[in-house]
């Protein structure tokens, strides 16, 4: 997914802020703040997914001058304390900003075209559309800028080394927005975030975006896991409750149609968030902030390794899968190859999760042990053929991912795309295929992927 340090709605952490935003500490809004926190979480939720109409109207309360500079001066104060707590010298080399509705689409529009060629995003969105995350037909970019556009709330620009903060934001989620994009700015005076975000996205060296989201944990889990041990004070990381945390994750993960067209791709989206920022902490609780900037210097591999802390320590590597081409084209003949890829452990979780199936999706996505698809297009009018291999631990790991398939979301039926699967030990291999060539096509599935399983330790 797009390379772009910002908050989106959905994100918001309970619990009160250690300090008020400017001028606005009052006795009725602490309390109001104090009881309305799953209602603020739930209209945050609804306004990542465009079930609020968009105000594509110039702001009503337009940010004056005052404002902008009342904000600023409050996130200076906030970034030095951030900083502190980090460990990192500050610097005053950087500014706050306004930026509208229509300002984050064009912000995205120009962050789309550096990060994607046209082919890429086309086929992305043949790919997305094959695996039932989004209609087949959409404009992916078109898609893609409606959901920035109504779920960023603020972003920070590491070119300009400029913060932006919705003009539409309240003020009880200013705190947030300053917070976790203050975040990147510390990051930004240790890491070149800019340098940094233009090697998030591996780009023509394929089969990569599980690696990427590792990447989009990391960048996105240690801005948030920064504000939030900022807002518990002393303890720093020890402080932020586990309690917390596992709710931003179940709040994340709950996202469903009640309040998006795109449940899974709103997940996907979102999840690094939840993901990054608890594991982040973990490491930061066990080894110090150290060890959290140490990660930049050594990226992470998989989601695996940004969802789970002892397999980050440890480094466990996924499975070695490539594709045998030459078997590809005898068994797939008249179709051709036009992307090959992976989903990781986050991606399928994201997938599967929804508020019913939550403790399902995760017990089913954990023993991730790899995974590889190949897109293969049988024309422009339809949705590519997809066909892959996942790798588990355990056979028993095996058996429950292949149990959750049987629970897939069904694509609508005028896809003419149904999805098939069959175990071999501790492979599961999944076809997404129209339903007259199923059999057929997941009969071959086995004979283009070579599993080569590793050490569990990379070698330093
Ligand atoms: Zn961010």
């Amino acid at each position: 997914m797009l390379a772009l340090v910002s908050i989106t709605a959905g994100c918001a952490p309970h619990g009160a802020p250690a300090s008020r935003s400017p001028g606005e500490a009052t006795r009725d809004d602490v309390q109001q703040d104090a009881t309305s926190s799953s209602e603020e979480g739930d209209a945050a939720a609804g306004a990542a997914t465009g079930t609020r109409a968009l105000d594509r109207s110039p702001t009503t309360r337009a940010p004056d001058h005052d404002r902008r500079r009342e904000i600023e001066s409050y996130a200076r104060t906030m970034l030095r304390d951030l900083a502190a707590a980090r460990g990192i010298e500050p610097n005053d080399d950087w500014k706050v900003d306004f930026i509208d509705r229509a300002g984050i689409r064009a912000f995205v529009d120009r962050e789309l075209t550096k990060q994607f060629t046209a082919e890429e995003l086309r086929i992305f969105g043949r790919v997305e559309s094959a695996f039932g995350v989004i209609p087949f037909g959409v404009d992916p970019r078109e898609l893609l800028l409606d959901l920035y556009e109504s779920s960023v709330l603020g972003l920070y620009d590491p070119d300009q080394k400029t913060l932006f903060v919705g003009s539409f934001v309240n003020r009880r989620l200013l705190d947030l927005v300053l917070g976790h994009e203050l975040g990147h700015g510390v990051q930004d005076m240790h890491v070149d975030l800019s340098e940094f975000l233009g090697t998030i996205r591996i780009g023509p060296q394929r089969g990569a975006s599980d690696e990427e989201t590792a990447r989009t944990c990391l960048v996105e889990g240690d801005a948030h896991a920064t504000y939030l041990s900022w807002l518990a004070g002393a303890p720093g990381p020890a402080g932020v409750g586990d309690d917390e945390l596992r709710l931003m994750r179940e709040q994340i993960l709950s996202i469903d149609e009640r309040s998006t067209e795109f449940p899974i791709l709103a997940r996907m989206q979102q999840l690094p968030y939840a993901a990054g920022t608890a594991t982040v902490l973990q490491l930061a609780r066990e080894q110090g902030w150290d060890a959290v900037n140490a990660l930049y210097a050594d990226l992470p591999d998989t989601s695996e390794q940004m969802l789970h802390v002892d397999k980050l320590v440890s480094r466990e590597q996924p499975a070695e899968i490539t594709v045998d081409r030459d078997a590809l084209t005898r068994a797939y003949e008249g179709l051709t190859l036009e992307w090959i890829d992976s989903r990781g452990e986050a991606t399928w979780l994201a997938t599967f999760a929804g508020p019913d199936s939550l403790d399902d999706a995760t017990a089913a996505t954990e023993g991730w042990n790899g995974d590889l698809f190949v897109s293969l297009s049988r024309g422009d009018h339809a949705p590519p053929v997809l066909v892959g291999v996942t790798v588990w631990d355990t056979e028993l790991d095996a058996k429950e991912f292949q149990e959750q398939l049987t629970r897939y979301p069904s694509p609508p039926a005028a896809t003419r795309v149904t999805l098939g699967s069959k175990r071999r030990g501790r492979e599961v291999f999944f076809v997404f295929t129209d339903p007259a060539d199923l059999e057929g096509h997941l009969a071959n599935a086995d004979d283009i992927f070579r599993v080569k399983r590793r050490g569990k330790r990379r070698a330093k």
